[in-house]
């Protein structure tokens, strides 16, 4: 026997399927929903249309922003030669929050993952070669220190090498495995200060 009916079933359904919410947190938001003032869920709902709608990839870094250009590629006062790669746009946020990184970025949206069936042409690569201009100086590789990261790492240095433009990687005091987005300021910036050259 369900239950709950369809209508609550399905909304739990959806919610669980969501990133980090389980079955009770599931349940417990969908009540929640159900419980709220009608207008404030089409506030909630209109919002999530927005956003979607709305949102689009940077044409130069692939970030997400509701703009053509994002801001920091918008930015005369940033260093243009200097491209740092991330695997997402929470990464870039994460060395935006320290406000001492004063190049541009380079979101990838992912990781090489053979396991995963992740390869080179699921991710924004091609976008990061067609943007090595003669003018680039440095490529900064910022990608995760898991295993997908550091594939991805190699591969982009065997990619941008014979280019003959400098690419270092961000030092391994970050930890293992650790998403960039959960490390404090200080040690992003220690990692970044501390690159070395590939
Ligand atoms: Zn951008």
């Amino acid at each position: 026997m369900e239950l709950y009916s369809g209508h609550i079933n399905k909304l739990i359904e959806e919610l669980a399927a969501l990133p980090g919410i389980g079955s009770k947190s599931a349940q417990r938001l969908a009540f929640h929903l159900i419980n709220m003032p009608e207008a404030k869920v089409k506030r909630l709902t209109q919002t999530i249309l927005d956003a979607k709608e709305n949102i689009c990839y940077c044409k130069e870094c692939y970030t997400l922003t509701d703009k053509e250009v994002c801001p920091v590629c918008a930015s005369e006062r940033r260093n243009h030669k200097l491209i740092m790669v991330v695997e997402n746009t929470r990464d870039l946020a994460a060395y935006e929050k320290t406000g001492r990184y004063e190049g541009v970025y380079h979101v990838l949206h992912g990781a090489i993952s053979p396991m995963l069936g992740v390869g080179p042409g699921d991710i924004k690569l091609k976008e990061l070669i067609e943007r090595l201009h003669d003018d680039v100086e440095e490529v900064i590789i910022a990608t995760n220190s898991s295993l997908e990261g550091e594939t991805t790492a190699m591969y982009i240095s065997k990619m941008i090498k014979p280019s003959g433009i400098k690419v270092t990687r961000i030092a391994s005091g970050v930890p293992v495995g650790g998403d960039l987005e959960y490390i404090d300021e200080v040690t992003l910036l220690r990692a970044l200060e501390g690159r070395i050259e590939l």
